[in-house]
């Protein structure tokens, strides 16, 4: 047995006292294989049953190399499962036994925090217009609000008092809509960005699928620098992958980013994106009603339906201009204006790249209508290239 592979073991061994359980055969030649593959350099895919302790498996080994080690779970369930329960039980003991400190982080998409910006901003975006609207909604936002404030929060949306998700989305943004910590006026206070400088020196990360997923398809580093990723759950990652790139057009998100684009930037453009979102919205509508009484006009389709091309064509067209007009004002200097700009921007991009992508079916590309939400999609057949991965 080599040295690291008795380390491992008499780390593992730690790790299961500390927990209060027992040696497990599998658990043990599990964690040896890691071992292995992490001194090596090779990738390994593991099959392991319930009960054989996986966590611990991979964990202990990470640990004991003393690596960058990115972990990514399915779900963000079991990403907090890691870093409130396993770690947490194992840690200190684990520290003893090596003898230096052992540090975790969980790292979560900016849209799972709460936005500072977006909370404090002045400008009513139709998300918060909502909330104002209902009023039901009012005491649900004034409790997040009152939360976000408080010293020591984490601004991270499992930690936060449970509100409405209409609450949540008028006080949150998205990885494209945020404008980035260097320029937006709360960055040094910004619960996302404090979230990933404390990744960034962690031992262990932990993360989800999705953000893994979201990095690989667009080749833009969001994760912290690592040794090696373990991917927990593989089995789940490619559901994961395409649900996370999955692009989908609904008259919903049409209509809120015009709306957006019109009160940051009245005018002719913004008036021409409006028209062409309630145009889109109608055909969306009456091609509900149609597929009522044709069932074939649902589900996956060869072409896109005639009745929507011309409407999802003037969508692209007016979202686009807008984009191009955004790109190109550089006058702004107010942060505040700065990020509005970015979320607009962002929001309305993302519509425009959608559109844009339903008009180009064809090679690799079919189109989804699904009815319950009234949603297109356009779905890939691209095959994701993985990064180098020891998979467990
Ligand atoms: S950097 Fe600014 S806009 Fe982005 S999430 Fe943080 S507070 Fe919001």
């Amino acid at each position: 047995m080599s040295d690291m592979s008795a380390q491992v073991r008499r780390a593992l061994d730690v790790a299961v006292e500390a927990i209060g359980g027992k040696p497990r055969e599998g658990q043990i030649e599990m964690a040896e294989a890691v071992a292995n593959a992490l001194t090596d350099r090779h990738h390994l895919m593991v099959q392991a049953g319930t009960g054989t302790g996986k966590s611990l498996a991979y964990l202990i080994p990470g640990i004991v190399h003393g690596r960058k080690v990115l972990v990514a779970t399915a779900t963000l369930a079991l990403q907090r499962q890691l870093v409130d329960r396993d770690l947490p039980a194992v840690v200190p003991a684990l520290e003893k036994e090596l003898g230096r400190e052992i540090s975790y982080a969980i790292y979560k998409g900016v849209g799972n925090y709460v936005c500072l910006q977006k909370m404090n901003s002045e400008d009513i975006d139709p998300d918060t217009e909502l909330v104002m609207e209902v009023s039901s909604l009012e005491k649900d936002a004034k409790r997040l609000i009152a939360w976000a404030k408080t010293p020591g929060v984490s601004g991270d949306r499992d930690d936060a008092p449970e509100v409405d998700r209409r609450v949540w989305a008028a006080n949150s943004t998205s990885g494209r809509e945020c404008v980035g910590a260097d320029v937006c006026a709360f960055g040094s206070q910004c619960f996302a960005a404090n979230a990933k400088a404390k990744a960034q020196t962690a031992d262990i990360v932990v993360t989800n699928h999705t953000l893994l997923a979201i990095e690989i398809v667009d080749s833009h580093p969001i994760l912290p620098e690592r040794d090696c990723v373990i991917l927990d759950e593989a089995h789940e990652f490619m559901d994961r992958a395409t649900q996370a790139v999955t692009d989908e057009l609904t008259s919903n998100r049409v209509l809120r980013a015009a709306a957006m684009a019109r009160k940051f930037m009245p005018g002719k453009l913004s008036d021409a994106f409006h028209k062409a979102a309630n145009d889109f919205h109608e055909s969306m509508v009456d091609y509900g009603e149609d597929v009522k009484t044709d069932p074939t006009s649902q589900g996956r389709l060869e072409e896109i339906p005639q009745s929507l091309e011309f409407s999802i064509r003037k969508v692209m067209e007016s979202s686009k201009a807008i984009v191009q007009f955004l790109s190109a004002d550089d006058e702004i200097i107010d942060t505040d204006a700065l990020a509005e700009r970015a979320r607009v921007k962002g929001a309305v991009n993302e519509i425009a790249t959608t559109a844009s992508t339903l008009l180009k079916m064809g090679d690799g590309l079919v189109l989804w209508y699904e009815p319950t939400f009234s949603t297109l999609y356009p779905v890939s057949y691209t095959h994701l290239t993985l990064p180098t991965i020891y998979s467990v």
